[in-house]
């Protein structure tokens, strides 16, 4: 089963995609996790990515598409994946699609968790001071939030439009949205969602 699960920053989605990656037997994907692990590595991709990340901002489109080509080849992705963070842009999405033909399924529902920014906000300002992760800076913070809006956002109606689109409410406790994800995935899966 390919999955993607989608959603603003701080929506809870890294931790969403690792729950139901264990529930389904797949890898979750996590683009940001492999650029945090770039960066802390210091290789090319990673010093090209560390002031973009920590801007903000997004990593441009041909080397995300590049790198996702690239890990969904992997022979442990070969049953599905819950993806993570990607796609970002309508570009990504485009990209995404195409990566899967000729190659039997596409992806199987977009889950969209959605989450008031007043929380989002508060929970990222929370992860800040706990994590010390280096984009998690309030300005920081505010600048992913507009480019989440200008970016990808719109892949929502892009999915509504293909029929893959799931939303979810990322309000209340992880468990709690776990359930909602699996229920949501379930009644697509019955066709009735
Ligand atoms: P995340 O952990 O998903 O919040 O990603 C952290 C940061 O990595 C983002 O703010 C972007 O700078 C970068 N990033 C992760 N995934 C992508 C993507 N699909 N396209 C562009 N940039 C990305």
């Amino acid at each position: 089963m390919r999955v993607v699960i989608f959603g603003p920053p701080g929506s809870g989605k890294g931790t969403q995609a690792a729950l139901l990656s264990r529930r389904l037997g797949v890898p979750a994907i996590s683009t940001g996790e492999m650029l945090r692990s770039a960066v802390s590595q210091g290789s090319s991709l990673g010093l090209k990515a560390k002031a973009v990340m920590e801007a903000g901002r997004l990593v441009p489109d041909d080397v995300m598409i590049g790198m996702m080509r690239e890990r969904i080849a992997a022979p442990d992705a070969r049953e599905g994946f819950v993806l993570d963070g990607f796609p970002r842009t309508v570009e990504q999405a485009r990209a995404l699609e195409g990566l899967f033909d000729g190659n039997g399924k596409g992806l199987a529902a977009v889950v969209n968790l959605s989450v008031p920014e007043p929380i989002l906000l508060e929970r990222l300002d929370g992860r800040s001071s706990q994590e010390r992760r280096s984009d998690d800076s309030r300005a920081t913070i505010l600048e992913r939030l507009r480019v989440y809006h200008e970016k990808t956002e719109p892949l929502i109606g892009f999915y509504r439009s293909r029929g893959l689109l799931a939303d979810v409410d990322g309000v209340g406790d992880v468990a709690e949205i776990a359930e909602r994800v699996e229920r949501a995935l379930a009644g697509r899966a019955r066709g009735v969602a």
